[in-house]
C-alpha cells in the first residue's frame, strides 16, 4: 500500500466511525493541524507571511480558531501585517481589498479534492482487497454532507455508483426521517412524537448540519 493512501486509510477509517460526514472531520482534524504548523514554524517565513498578507488574513470562519490559540507571538505578528495594510486604506478613505484566499481555505480544498478522489477510484465490481476495505468503512459512515456530496458530484466526471447509490439512498432517508419529523409536530400527535427514537426527535439539527456541511 503506497504510504499516502496508508495515511488516508486510517484517517478515514477513525473519522468514519463517529457521527457525520466523515470528510468534514477529517478536515476540521488537518485545518487545526495546518494552522498549528503555520503559526508555529513557519510564521517567520517570509513565502507565508506573503501569502497570507495578500490573502488579508484567513476568513471570518478559519480566524476564529486564532482566538484560543496558545501562542499569542504568532497571532499578533501575523494580524500585525493585516492590521497596517488596513490602516492605510482607513487613513485613505479607500476600500480595502485582499487579492488572494485564506491559506487555510485552499489547504482544505486540496484536502477535499484528494479525499474524493480517493473515494471515486474504488470501483463498482472486483475492488481489491485495500479497496474493498475502503469501501466497508465508508458505507458504515453517515456519508458526505450536502457541500461535499455536491462537490463530489462536480469535480469529478466518473463517481462510480455505488457511491451515487449509497448517497443518494442516505438523503432518501434523511428526507423520510424529516418528513415524520414535521408530521408528528403537528397539534395533537404528541404521543406519537414522545415514540420516536431521540435522533429521530432531533433530526432537525442533524439536516441542518448536513445542509451547511462544515460538522
Ligand atoms: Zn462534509
Ligand atoms: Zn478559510
Amino acid at each position: 500500500m503506497p504510504v499516502e493512501k496508508h495515511i488516508n486509510f486510517f484517517e478515514l477509517e477513525k473519522a468514519a466511525a463517529l457521527p457525520g460526514c466523515p470528510l468534514c472531520r477529517i478536515i476540521a482534524d488537518r485545518a487545526q493541524r495546518y494552522l498549528n504548523i503555520m503559526l508555529f514554524e513557519h510564521v517567520g517565513d517570509r513565502g507565508f507571511r506573503a501569502l497570507h498578507r495578500k490573502a488579508g488574513g484567513f476568513c471570518a470562519s478559519h480566524s476564529r480558531s486564532l482566538e484560543s490559540y496558545r501562542d499569542g507571538l504568532a497571532v499578533a505578528i501575523l494580524g500585525r501585517d493585516i492590521l497596517v495594510d488596513r490602516l492605510e486604506c482607513f487613513k485613505k478613505r479607500k476600500p480595502w481589498k485582499p487579492q488572494g484566499r485564506c491559506p487555510l481555505c485552499e489547504e482544505q480544498d486540496d484536502i477535499e479534492h484528494e479525499y474524493l478522489g480517493f473515494l471515486v477510484q474504488v470501483p463498482d465490481t472486483c475492488p481489491d482487497k485495500d479497496d474493498a476495505e475502503l469501501k466497508g468503512i465508508f458505507l458504515a459512515s453517515d456519508g458526505l454532507c450536502a457541500p461535499h456530496y455536491e462537490r463530489l458530484q462536480r469535480g469529478f466526471k466518473r463517481v462510480p455508483s455505488w457511491l451515487l447509490e449509497f448517497q443518494n439512498r442516505k438523503y432518501e432517508e434523511l428526507l423520510r426521517r424529516t418528513d415524520v419529523f414535521i408530521e408528528l409536530s403537528a397539534y395533537g400527535r404528541q404521543d406519537e412524537f414522545r415514540k420516536l427514537d431521540e435522533k429521530d426527535q432531533l433530526v432537525w439539527k442533524e439536516l441542518a448540519v448536513n445542509l451547511r456541511g462544515g460538522g
